[in-house]
């Protein structure tokens, strides 16, 4: 097939980019490198199947030629107000991309009878009332709420891609994603994983916020990006939830990560902006994805964590 992947130089964008080079696709990644990184494709550069442009996916996006599939995953993701890649602080881009993004990349599957995937999000399921969140959930969000920049695109994002399914037929996919570490996180974006791994590696007390209560679900890099391909590659047009469903409380995951690295500094509780519309669990069901797409995660929490410390040694210069 030939792809088109936006938000190529993110996270998850460039595992993708990866995954699917390998399964032996022609992959053109676009991206405007307000939260994604050309180190993270940098390594792509001179593979013959491999292309890449500088582009804001919410404004109009021109390709020659035909295009099999669009996964669309520009948008910045990180809920953190300190950090200036986090969606507080880039509110109107967070948005476009969702929205206009979102449009666009419809508009060539229209007309290129492309398969489409939605990146989507746990974070539409708010702070959940139901737990853990199957898809059959609805959400417990507010749209002028503090998250609601991220939230509320990603549902007008769900919304617009099923409207595209039912009025012109375009074969759509929405994969929602919970939260996902691994190799290639932005270190500096302020989230759990990278902050504790972090702070664990340089010997610091690793920051709790809150009391630490609060539940997550962490799902390494490789078996998420599975899980999107298997969803890419089925004829499912209804929301799937891709996570591992091994639910934690925040502090149970920063004495995990103390063991895992030796690091004997202990865990501070630190008072933290976003407190309050911290959602307060989040763990996800994923019965559907184990009976449609035949997928589970495979790789647990120390696994994951091992795989991960090599890329974080680096960035921190301690390789
Ligand atoms: N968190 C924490 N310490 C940190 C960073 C995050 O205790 O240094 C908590 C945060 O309050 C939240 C959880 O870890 O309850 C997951 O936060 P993250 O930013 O990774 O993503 P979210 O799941 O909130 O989108």
């Amino acid at each position: 097939m030939r792809i088109l992947i936006t938000g190529a130089a993110g996270f998850l964008g460039s595992h993708l980019c990866d995954h699917l080079l390998a399964d032996g696709h022609e992959v053109i990644g676009i991206d405007n490198f307000i939260t994604g990184n050309p180190d993270n494709i940098a390594h792509l550069a001179g593979n013959e199947k491999f292309s890449f442009y500088k582009r804001d996916v919410s404004n109009y996006i021109f390709v020659t030629g035909k295009i099999d599939a669009i996964l669309h995953f520009a948008s910045p993701a990180s809920p953190n107000p300190q950090s200036k890649s986090g969606y507080f602080n880039l509110p109107i881009q967070t948005m476009k991309a969702g929205a206009l993004g979102t449009h666009n990349c419809l508009g060539i599957a229209r007309h290129s009878g492309s398969r489409f995937l939605l990146a989507s999000t746990s974070e539409i399921y708010g702070d959940p009332e139901v737990h853990p969140q199957a898809e059959t959930y609805t959400g417990n969000v507010d749209p002028v709420g503090e998250r609601a920049v991220y939230d509320e695109a990603k549902r007008f994002a769900e919304s617009l891609t099923m409207a595209y399914h039912r009025f012109h037929g375009v074969n759509t996919s929405i994969v929602r994603i919970f939260n996902t570490y691994g190799p290639r996180m932005d270190l500096e974006d302020g989230r759990a994983l990278p902050n504790l791994l972090k702070q664990a590696l340089l010997g610091e007390p690793l920051t709790v916020y809150g009391d630490g209560s609060q539940t997550r679900s962490f799902c390494y890099v490789d078996d998420l990006v599975d899980g999107i391909v298997k969803l890419l590659y089925s004829n499912e047009h209804m929301p799937v939830n891709i996570g591992n469903p091994v639910e934690m409380t925040i502090l149970q995951f920063a004495q995990a990560i103390n063991k895992i690295t030796g690091n004997s500094a202990g865990i501070v509780f630190k008072e933290d902006a976003r407190s309050a519309r911290d959602p307060q669990m989040r763990q996800p069901n994923i019965s559907r994805a184990k009976q449609i797409l035949h997928w589970e995660p495979k790789i647990d929490l120390e696994e994951g964590i091992r795989k991960t410390i090599p890329f974080f040694k680096q960035k921190l210069g301690l390789a």
